[in-house]
């Protein structure tokens, strides 16, 4: 079958919206009406060149959808259904996946860098040639096939546009939060990074139900946009000193790298407390490596660990965010950003790579 999906080229070119042609929906396997995608850093990671993967790459996985057609043993969804997009198809046999760490999966891992799925084919072609998916995934398209276990039920009621952002920042950056970092009640936390995982990393601290939230980005627009969303304090990264000395607290119980370089992590870790825990949430470029002062881990009994997609099986995440969305305490559509047709898909990158304080989406 026939759809138009954006190619990702390389580094500086523009992407070539067209045609390709995608394989039809096999066994366990969904067609999906592609509704709205929102670009997430890690697109923005293989735009700059940061990560090098195969070409021409339909990148895109933050996405919602619809369900179009089912393929042969798929009872779970029907055609019309509402799904929300997960990128972690494991294996459901290695190790991680047994832990119930699907996004930690070795075949996955290998099926991402490889620009695949997980059976080493992408069902994307054209002009008789491969076309690789972004994140095992591919939603940068009008139409695209996915294992039926990561088209994830949506139900009524939450729109696509906003359901899109669940299916990575929201998942990453809540999950994050509930189920890696789990702050106490009464907790005080940092979220250091104000793009889209920070603040769904706010949102959750909220949810968790933090007593001071203190968010750090040098923008001030996004700030002001993790003010809406439930920071108590807000501050640029050289303001952080005093702030945390208002707050009255020699660090956060629990802090939250939402941008994952080494300058971002180096800060979470400092002004973490002494026995306080550090969750990486942010993605770094290949190669970076972290320069801490082991005293840290020592002297003061710091905890550095990271969360990969929220440290829980999205099927499992997913309802637990949902309920939070139906019940008004999990903000979606504050986060919205610039909205974009797939044909416009170069100014959606150039919004988000600027800094689009809410969330860029391509509606194909
Ligand atoms: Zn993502
Ligand atoms: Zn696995």
């Amino acid at each position: 079958m026939k759809t138009r999906a954006a190619l990702f080229h390389g580094v500086g070119r523009p992407f070539e919206v067209r045609e390709i042609e995608l394989r039809e929906p096999r066994a366990d396997e969904v067609l999906v009406r592609v509704a709205a995608v929102g670009v997430c850093g890690t697109d923005l990671h293989v735009a700059k060149g940061d990560w090098d993967r195969p070409k021409p790459m339909v990148l895109g996985h933050e996405g919602a959808g619809v369900v179009e057609a089912v393929g042969e043993g798929v009872t779970q969804l029907s055609p019309g259904d509402a799904v929300v997009l997960s990128w972690a198809p494991s294996c459901g046999r290695c190790a991680d996946c047994r832990r119930g760490r699907p996004a930690a999966c070795i075949e996955l891992q290998r099926a991402i860098g490889a620009g695949t799925l997980l059976d080493g084919t992408t069902g994307m072609e054209a002009d008789g040639g491969v076309v690789y998916r972004g994140t095992a995934t591919g939603a940068l398209a009008e139409r695209l096939t996915v294992g039926a276990e990561v088209a994830l039920p949506l139900g009524d009621g939450v729109p696509l546009e906003q359901a899109a952002l669940l299916g990575c920042a929201a998942l990453t950056g809540v999950g994050a939060v509930l189920f890696q970092g789990r702050p106490a009640p009464g907790a005080c936390v940092l979220v250091v990074g104000a793009g889209g995982v920070g603040q769904f990393c706010v949102q959750g601290a909220r949810l968790a139900g933090a007593a001071e939230i203190v968010c750090v980005d040098p923008l001030e627009a996004r700030l002001e946009q993790a003010r809406r969303l439930g920071a108590t304090r807000t501050t640029t990264p050289d303001g952080l000193r005093d702030t945390m000395r208002d707050v009255d607290v020699d660090g956060a119980d629990v802090s939250f790298d939402a941008v994952g370089s080494p300058d971002t992590t180096a800060l979470a870790l400092r002004w973490t407390r002494n026995g306080g825990r550090s969750v990486v949430v942010g993605l770094p470029a290949a190669g970076e490596r972290l320069d801490l002062d082991p005293a840290e881990f020592v002297r003061r009994e710091k905890e550095l660990t990271g969360s990969m997609y929220g440290s829980e099986d999205p099927r499992r995440a997913l309802p637990v965010l949902l309920e939070h969305v139906r019940s008004g305490e999990l903000l979606l559509e504050p986060l919205l950003g610039p909205r974009f047709t797939l044909d416009d898909v170069d100014d959606a990158f150039a919004a988000a790579l600027d800094g689009s304080p809410g969330r860029v989406l391509v509606e194909p």
